[in-house]
């Protein structure tokens, strides 16, 4: 069973509250996401010490508690305090170092209400490899732990996993959030169920693929992902953007030959052939699809949405989704949530998912690690 903080006393918290949050996204949408779990700690009075990592740091060493090495100032955390602050209102007090018996006293210090947040997690080496180390550092600072990122919650790092087994454990208010309706998606969809599949990155949907090729009515599929299949059904794609790793396994090959499977018919091409939109013909085709279904799934831009000549496709898409307002939909991914914020078109869906990856595996029935270890 896993224990939601909203259904939870202040005082099965303690006084210090270790939140795991994922600021790992260049919009400020992931933070925004977190602000409510924030709010409804320091409204009852607890400190907060917030944990976060971004991107993949490379060559950071650690003297004296302090990361030094490019990566250290480019994947800092510091700019991200400045963000949070100005979005909750209230200061946020930003710890540079891992000197965590200092940190320990500056926390136990602190009035109540106080917020922290310790520099990128992943500057140390124990963070990705689940240390049991870094999680009892971590634990001492804290009463209780709270895990409000999902979107890192498939990967079983020290401050997602490990740290479970130290302090106790409950999901946030995003993660709730997260788990009820990807789980309503997964456990009880009302037919009929469109996917919509697009992106660079096939191989990520192998998995939802595979979960829902039974259970969805048919898979419009947009962007490299067609691109991919198109080549595999013998269609002469030339330099465009395929998936090479996701054409060489069975599943994808299967796929291919999928009957409920909707390609495009028509795309737009640059001047070198290469396919970076669905046509207006193939819009209108799943823009039908669209308009019928009651539940709606959609991972992966339909082009190269970068550039406004090659972001047709997705608007469609997107528009038709927003005109659908029956149907229960959802969507997630980095560059697909950012294109709906552009155009004002994330109000208009039913959910949107902080998780990328996470959304992924979790609607391909995976088990994600970070949810696992918070059920006790
Ligand atoms: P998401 O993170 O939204 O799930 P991916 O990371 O798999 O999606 O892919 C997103 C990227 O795919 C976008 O940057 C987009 O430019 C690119 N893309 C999609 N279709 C094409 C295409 N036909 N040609 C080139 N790039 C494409
Ligand atoms: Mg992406």
């Amino acid at each position: 069973m896993i224990h939601f903080l909203s259904k939870t006393s202040r005082r099965a918290l303690g006084s210090t509250v270790l939140l795991r949050l994922d600021f790992n996204a260049e919009d400020i949408w992931r933070l925004e996401a977190s602000l409510p779990t924030i709010e409804w700690l320091i409204r009852r009075g607890l400190r907060v010490v917030i944990v976060s990592h971004r991107g993949r740091p490379a060559g950071v060493r650690i003297k004296n508690g302090l990361p030094h090495g490019r990566d250290a100032k480019k994947l800092s955390l510091r700019s991200d305090a400045e963000t949070l602050a100005r979005l909750i209102r209230r200061p946020i007090i930003f710890v540079p170092h891992f000197r965590f018996k200092d940190i320990k006293r500056s926390v136990a210090a602190a009035k109540r209400g106080t917020i922290f947040l310790l520099e990128n997690l992943r500057f140390l080496p124990g963070e990705e490899r689940n240390d049991v180390a870094l999680a009892r550092q971590l634990a001492a600072l804290a009463d209780s732990y709270v895990n409000d990122a999902f979107a890192v919650s498939h990967r079983a790092d020290a401050s997602i996993v490990a740290i479970t087994k130290r302090l106790p454990s409950f999901a946030g208010l995003e993660m709730e959030k997260e788990i009820r309706h990807l789980t309503r998606l997964i456990r009880r969809p009302k037919h009929p169920l469109v996917l919509i599949v697009g992106g660079a990155k096939a191989h990520d949907k192998l998995g939802i693929l595979k979960y829902f090729r039974t259970r969805a009515k048919c898979f419009l599929v947009g962007g490299g992902s067609a691109n991919t299949l198109l080549m595999l059904r013998g269609i002469d794609v030339g330099s465009s953007l395929v998936d090479r790793a996701a054409a060489d396994q069975p599943m994808f090959r299967a796929a291919s030959r999928f009957p409920h499977l909707i390609l495009p018919v028509d795309w737009r091409a640059n001047a070198r052939g290469r396919i970076l939109d669905i046509g207006s013909k193939t819009g209108k085709i799943f823009a039908r699809e669209i308009a019928r279904a009651k539940t709606i799934l959609w991972s992966g831009p339909m082009g190269y949405i970068e550039d406004p000549r090659y972001a047709k496709g997705n608007l469609v898409v997107a528009r038709a989704i927003a005109k659908n307002r029956r149907a229960f939909s959802v969507t997630g991914g980095g560059e697909t949530v950012s294109f709906l914020k552009r155009h004002k078109l994330d109000g208009k869906f039913s959910f949107i998912s902080t998780g990328g990856g996470a959304m992924l595996d979790y609607l391909a029935g995976e088990k994600l690690p970070g949810i696992a270890a918070l059920k006790k």
